[in-house]
């Protein structure tokens, strides 16, 4: 990761340079990294709540995808009620036994290790019981057993805990403290580090190459996409689109520059020394449902060829979990709701 210390293999640069990073990643069509709940979810929260051993013995095989993890948080009756977990874990000694069920775990079906919360005081509050754990995924006691997605993908995994051990030096942050430890993954996994604007961003301008061109084989990846001095240069006008077409593909550019914007006035502000918060269900409100927008107007687009499997197609699928996946919209809304406006609770 080109923002992590030079000793764990990083370049240091700045958040802002981060996101030109990502902007040239994504606009290059580079693929989804597959160590991307280590990259974005983990390490940001391992640099602020691990152990200097920690980071060292775990950050150097995330860099170089030796070690690829998973977030096992959910489960069965525990999704939005995150609080509700009851996956538990004993002390033994040297460590800790865990017993359980974790479900829809992406990418665990390949994954070395899982990030995950046990409760370990059952008599405390709930969300004071919980620890944060490092699991080795290929210790005894430890089942993974995949199951195919709608969209075809095939990482999802429940995984099922029976008395599986693990050494103290992978608790993450204090014992029974898990619940402060997870908040600032799930800040991580709502707002700028799992979703760069960048990605949105190259995805509307393929979505103006498509309206252009009017077929499949043209959305090219490197397209130019309209620029900001004028939008005849993107050619819509003679493109013999329905007007209403037009203007919903013009509107996702827009949103997708305007969310692009929104975060750069976030990082403005972390610079600055202020934490995104509550602010982070902003983003991820936005970004989820401008996704599903952009997506369902390219299957406009594609008419009959929208059926046929492609990156489009893939992406309209993928862009429906948007709004399930770290942490559903609704519960986001009521963050916003609560949070940011100061409604009182729902
Ligand atoms: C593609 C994908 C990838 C995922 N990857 C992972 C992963 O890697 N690791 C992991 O741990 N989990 C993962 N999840 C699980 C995801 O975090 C949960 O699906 C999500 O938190 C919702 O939980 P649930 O499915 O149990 O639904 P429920 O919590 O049962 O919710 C059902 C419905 O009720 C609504 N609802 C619930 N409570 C409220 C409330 N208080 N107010 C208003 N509405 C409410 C919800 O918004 C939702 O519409 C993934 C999910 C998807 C779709």
């Amino acid at each position: 990761m080109v923002s992590w210390p030079r000793q764990y293999g990083g370049r240091e640069a700045s958040l802002l340079e981060w996101l030109v990073f990502e902007e040239e990643y994504h606009a290059a069509a580079a693929p989804v990294r597959v160590g991307q709940n280590g990259l974005f979810l983990l390490a940001p929260t391992l640099f602020t709540h691990g152990t200097a051993e920690q980071r060292d013995r775990l950050l150097p095989p995330m860099a170089r995808a030796e070690e690829i993890w998973a977030q096992a948080w959910s489960e069965p009756d525990a999704g939005s009620d995150l609080a509700a977990i009851r996956a538990s874990a004993v002390r033994a000694e040297g460590g800790w036994l865990l017993s359980g069920t974790k479900t829809w775990s992406s990418r665990a079906v390949f994954a070395d290790r899982a990030f995950g919360l046990f409760r370990t005081d059952p008599a405390a509050e709930r969300h004071r019981g919980l620890t944060y754990f490092l699991v080795d995924l290929r210790s005894p006691g430890v089942e993974v057993r995949g199951f195919e997605r709608l969209d075809g993908d095939e990482g999802f995994a429940d995984v099922f805990f029976d008395g599986a051990f693990v050494p103290e030096r992978d608790v993450l942050g204090e014992v029974n403290r898990g619940w402060p430890v997870a908040m600032a993954t799930t800040g991580s996994e709502r707002g700028l580090t799992l979703r760069s604007p960048s990605r949105f961003v190259t995805a509307a301008n393929r979505l103006v190459e498509l309206a252009r061109s009017g077929s499949l084989d043209s959305a090219g990846l490197d397209s130019p996409g309209l620029d900001s001095a004028g939008m005849d240069s993107a050619g819509l006008d003679s493109a013999g689109l329905d007007s209403g077409v037009r203007d919903r593909v013009v509107q996702s550019w827009i949103e997708a520059r305007a969310y692009h914007l929104f975060t750069l006035e976030q990082v403005t502000g972390i610079v600055a020394g202020n934490s995104p918060g509550a602010r982070s269900s902003l983003n991820k409100l936005y970004w989820s449902e401008l996704d599903v927008r952009l997506h369902e107007t390219a299957m406009e687009l594609l008419g009959a060829d929208a059926e046929a499997d492609g990156p489009w197609s893939r992406g309209f699928e993928f862009s429906l979990a948007g709004p399930i996946y770290a942490g559903t919209n609704e519960i986001q809304r009521n963050i916003v709701a609560e949070r940011l406006l100061g409604l009182p609770r729902a």
